[in-house]
C-alpha cells in the first residue's frame, strides 16, 4: 500500500456524524436571518490581496501574518478570504448595492487564516456573517444585536453567552484619543513587551486588549476613551444601550474592547463564553462606517458581525446540546423473502412522495433479518420497518422501535406514512 495522503494542518473533514450538527445549527442561522428580513449574498472565495489589505488594515494580525496569499498562472496577487465582510463591501459596491440605498445581508461559509491551529482555531474555519448597510442610527446597531442574541435563544445557549459591549467613537476623537494614549504608553514602555512596544506605534489601541498581565498592570490609570467622545458618539452609544435595555438584553460594557481589524467605528461587540477554554469569542462584530467609501463606494454607513461556527458547535457539543438532533436516517426498511424488495422499493418510494421530508434508507445487500437488523440499528434509525410475506400478503408492515422502549406492533400499509410523519 502506497502512503496515505493528509488533509492539510488546520483544515479539518466534517464527518457524517458531525455534519447533522452543523446542518441543525446552519438551519438555525438562516432562519434567524430571514425572521429579521437578512438576504443571502454568496461571494467568491478568493479575492484580490489589495482587497483585503486596505480593508482589514496592513498593520493587523490577518495581513501581517495570517493571510494565504498566492500568485496565481497570472502573477496576480489573490488571497484566500480571511472574512467576509470586506469581500461583501466589494461585491455591494461593484454590483451598486450600496449605491444610496439600505442593504441587510447575511453570508455563510469558509475563511482561511494561518494561525496556530488549536482547540477552536482553526486554518479554514467556518463563519456566517451579518451585514447592514445605509443606516447609521442606533437602531440597526440593537437590531442586529438582538438578532445574536436570538440564535443563542433558538439553540438553547442563552445562559452560557455574555455580551460585550464597548464604543471606538469616531475617527477623530479615536485619533485624538490615540495620541493621548501613546504619550501615556511612552512614559512605561520598560514595562511592556515586545509585541506591545511595537503595536505601540503602529496600532496603539490593540494594546488595550493585550492578554498579557504585565501589561495590564502598565494599564492602569490609562486614558479612557470614551473621555474623548463628542455629543454623537456619545448619544449613539446610550441610544443603543438603552434599547438593548428594553429588549432585556443583558451586556458589559468593556472599555478594553478595541476589535483587531481597523475598519470598526462607534458600536463593537462580542459575544463570550467560559466553557471553551481560550478561544472564548463565538461572534463579534460592530460597526464600519468607513469601509465602504474607504473601498471606492459612495460613502454609506455599516454594521455587522461574523459568528465562527467551528466554535458554536463546540460550545452546543460541550453543553451537550446536541442530543435532540436529527439523525441522518429516520426508517430502516427491512425486506425478507424472494422478490419482496422490489415490493418494498415501490412502497419506500412512495412513502417519500406522501412524506416529503422523511428521511428512509432502504437496505441494500441482502442478507438475513439478522444481518439487516444491526444495519438498521447502526444507521441511527428510530424504526425498523419489516417487510415479509406475511406482512405483504395482509397489506401490512412490522414496525420495530430501536430506541426507547415501545413495543413492536404491525401497522396497515395504508397508515404507514402518517407513522412515519410522526418521526420527524
Ligand atoms: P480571535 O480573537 O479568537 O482570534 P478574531 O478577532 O480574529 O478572533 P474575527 O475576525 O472577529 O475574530 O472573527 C469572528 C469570529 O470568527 C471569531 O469570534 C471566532 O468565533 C471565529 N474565528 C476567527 N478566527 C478563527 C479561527 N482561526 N478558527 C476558528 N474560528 C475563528
Ligand atoms: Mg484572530
Amino acid at each position: 500500500m502506497s502512503k496515505a495522503i493528509q488533509a492539510i494542518r488546520g483544515m479539518n473533514d466534517c464527518l457524517p456524524t458531525e455534519t447533522n450538527i452543523w446542518q441543525m445549527v446552519e438551519s438555525v442561522l438562516r432562519r434567524v436571518a430571514s425572521n429579521y428580513g437578512f438576504a443571502e449574498i454568496r461571494m467568491p472565495i478568493v479575492e484580490s490581496t489589495h482587497l483585503f489589505k486596505r480593508s482589514i488594515g496592513e498593520v493587523t494580525d490577518i495581513v501581517e501574518k495570517e493571510m494565504y496569499t498566492f500568485d496565481d498562472r497570472n502573477g496576480d496577487s489573490l488571497t484566500l478570504r480571511p472574512e467576509g465582510t470586506a469581500s461583501c463591501v466589494r461585491a455591494g459596491i461593484e454590483h451598486g448595492l450600496l449605491y444610496n440605498q439600505e442593504q441587510r445581508l447575511w453570508y455563510m461559509g469558509p475563511m482561511f487564516r494561518h494561525e496556530r491551529p488549536q482547540k477552536g482555531r482553526y486554518r479554514q474555519f467556518h463563519q456566517f456573517g451579518i451585514e447592514a448597510f445605509g443606516i447609521a442610527t442606533p437602531d440597526i446597531d440593537a437590531e442586529i444585536i438582538m438578532l445574536s442574541a436570538r440564535i443563542w435563544r433558538e439553540l438553547g445557549i442563552s445562559e452560557f453567552v455574555e455580551l460585550e459591549l464597548n464604543s471606538l467613537g469616531s475617527n477623530e476623537e479615536r485619533a485624538a484619543y490615540r495620541d493621548a494614549l501613546v504619550a501615556f504608553l511612552t512614559e512605561r514602555e520598560s514595562q511592556l513587551d515586545e509585541d506591545s512596544k511595537r503595536r505601540m506605534h503602529t496600532n496603539p489601541l490593540r494594546v488595550l486588549d493585550s492578554k498579557n498581565p504585565d501589561v495590564q498592570a502598565a494599564l492602569q490609570g490609562a486614558p479612557k476613551l470614551s473621555d474623548y467622545f463628542g455629543e454623537e458618539s456619545q448619544q449613539h452609544f446610550e441610544q443603543l444601550c438603552a434599547r438593548l435595555d428594553a429588549a432585556g438584553i443583558k451586556y458589559t460594557i468593556n472599555d478594553k474592547l478595541v476589535r483587531g481589524l481597523d475598519y470598526y467605528n462607534r458600536t463593537v461587540f462580542e459575544w463570550v463564553t467560559s466553557s471553551l477554554g481560550a478561544q472564548g469569542t463565538v461572534c463579534a462584530g460592530g460597526r464600519y462606517d468607513g469601509l465602504v467609501e474607504q473601498l471606492g463606494g459612495k460613502a454609506s454607513p455599516a454594521f455587522g458581525f461574523a459568528l465562527g461556527i467551528e466554535r458554536l458547535v463546540l460550545l452546543l457539543t460541550s453543553l451537550e446540546k446536541v442530543n435532540n438532533v436529527r439523525p441522518q436516517v429516520d426508517a430502516y426498511l427491512i425486506t425478507l423473502g424472494e422478490g419482496i424488495d422490489i415490493k418494498g422499493v415501490a412502497l419506500a418510494e412512495q412513502w417519500r412522495s406522501q412524506v416529503p421530508d422523511i428521511h428512509i434508507q432502504n437496505h441494500c445487500g441482502g442478507g438475513n433479518m439478522k444481518k439487516q437488523m444491526k444495519k438498521a440499528d447502526r444507521s441511527g434509525a428510530q424504526i425498523a420497518l419489516i417487510l415479509g410475506e406475511d406482512e405483504l400478503a395482509n397489506q401490512q408492515i412490522t414496525v420495530k422501535y430501536l430506541r426507547g422502549q415501545h413495543e413492536q406492533q404491525t401497522v396497515a400499509l395504508s397508515d404507514v406514512a402518517a407513522l412515519l410523519e410522526t418521526l420527524i
